[in-house]
């Protein structure tokens, strides 16, 4: 910090502090006012010589803030018109009592932080403790002291008044409401109906009728180039064996579990084998994925797939519940025509459809809405919408980007790295920020060399 800031501020503590002791005093408020003053330089020096939290300086802002409307309590405590409004060219009238209502929740509000911090919990309020009892004595002296204020100043008009007003607030909030929720579910009415009808269907299909349009998906992209997408299993099925989320990932002997800077275990993600990418080098290897909580940063495993591979038991602490996934082949993406930066096709029911017309048809036969439908096969997910690659594990083909491109290049030989997979909000368990998805890149000449992204909206 510049001490071009804290000088200034200084002198003008100082000069307001002069001034408040000067003027004719209303003690609670001039005391309130020169503590606040002074909190402005002492958080600039704390936070430029001692460099720790500055919680406590909040706290002591907040209480005076809160002196200062005890002040103003204090001031209406002994009158009997704090409702009326006087003017010199009508008649007295009557205010509503919101104000007061008002002043009591801020300063509710406002001594609860500085009693508390942000650490503030209402099951705290129950334990026999010095703060506890302080926290209660004061809140309800202050609600107290506001309902007594209320009470002398209550008049017919003041109340006729004050619900008028609230009344008011509320019909316009309503408008409000009206006025934007009306033409929302209107727009959106045939999405659901939609949706409605495409569950119903989903439901008519057998499990092998099912099963018949995912292997039709699966047969018609094997007969070319394609890559893999790992969708969950209905319940019950048997997954991969090797691909999984959550769970215990399989280690090759000797390994330890990956840990933050703190020492604090990763995350256990997911691991699936590189079988989709287009270089062979990947493709006898499975890749592990943890997230590393603390930075917020993956941490990516690549192992050669051996009968060594054993699960390794998570240690003590949070852990994803084991999902099992199992592959599907679809054909590769491609990067559209015009775009350098590599960011590749989303495998949306439209993308599947323009390469598999004989999808479209076999959906069709079944439903109205075969795009939706498509959706609630790949992912089992029939609460949803449409289709929602983005929840999936890709491996190969390009990456389908949220963000910017990563441009990942191999530390050793200075070469681009390969895309390898990405992977959005795989589980309920967990979520890599907002509709987040993260990506793997590895160094075709150097395997072990490997980096990872997570992005998110
Ligand atoms: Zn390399």
């Amino acid at each position: 910090m510049s001490p071009f800031v804290f000088w200034p501020a200084l002198v003008l503590s100082l000069v307001l502090s002069v001034f408040l002791a000067t003027t004719p005093k209303r003690e609670v408020m001039w005391a309130a006012a020169t503590v606040l003053a002074w909190t402005v330089p002492v958080a600039l020096a704390w936070k430029r010589w001692v460099q720790r939290p500055a919680v406590w300086i909040a706290r002591v802002a907040t209480g005076a803030i809160f002196a200062m409307l005890v002040g103003v309590v204090q001031a209406w405590w002994p009158r009997t018109d704090v409702f009326i409004h006087y003017s010199n060219c009508a008649a007295p009238r009557a205010e509503t009592f919101w104000p007061l209502v008002f002043t009591w929740a801020c300063g509710l509000g406002l001594m609860t932080f500085t009693l508390w911090g942000s650490a503030f919990q209402w099951r705290q309020t129950l334990l026999p403790r010095v703060r506890t009892i302080a926290w209660w004595l004061v809140g309800l002296a202050w609600t107290a002291a506001c309902a007594f204020v209320l009470s002398r100043n209550l008049a017919p008009g003041v109340l006729g008044t004050s619900l008028l007003a609230l009344a008011k607030l509320g019909a316009a909030a309503l408008a409000v409401a009206a006025l934007i929720g009306l033409p929302l579910w209107w727009g959106t009415r045939g999405g659901r109906k939609a949706e409605a009808q495409t569950r119903e269907d989903f439901a008519k299909l057998a499990p092998d009728e099912r099963e018949r349009l995912i292997d039709l998906i699966d047969t018609t992209a094997r007969r070319g180039e394609y890559r893999l997408m790992y969708r969950p299993v209905a319940e019950g099925a048997a997954g991969d064996p090797i691909a999984r989320v959550g769970g215990d990932p399989l280690s090759a002997p000797g390994e330890t579990w990956p840990v933050d800077a703190a020492g604090h275990p990763a995350l256990f993600l997911l691991q699936v084998p590189l079988e989709g990418t287009a270089h062979p080098v990947w493709r006898d290897r499975v890749l592990s994925v943890y997230l590393d909580e603390h930075e917020h940063a993956l941490v990516v495993r690549c192992h050669a797939r051996s009968d060594e591979l054993q699960p390794m038991p998570a240690p003590p602490g949070p852990k994803l519940a084991p999902c099992a996934v199992m592959p599907l082949a679809i054909p590769p993406n491609e990067v559209p025509a015009g775009d350098d930066e590599g960011d590749g096709e989303w495998p949306d029911a439209d993308w599947f459809f323009e390469r598999m017309p004989e999808l479209k048809a076999a959906l069709g036969s079944a439903t109205a809405h075969p795009d939706r439908l498509l959706g609630m096969l790949i992912t089992g997910d029939t609460r949803g919408h449409a289709y929602i690659a983005s929840d999936l594990i890709i491996v190969g083909g390009y990456p389908a980007l949220i963000q910017g491109v990563h441009g990942a290049t191999c530390p050793d030989c200075g070469q681009p790295m390969r895309f390898l997979m990405q992977f959005g909000d795989v589980t309920e368990d967990f979520a890599l920020g907002d509709a987040g998805a993260g990506y793997v890149y590895g160094c075709d000449a150097h395997p072990q060399r490997l980096e990872a992204f997570s992005d998110c909206y």
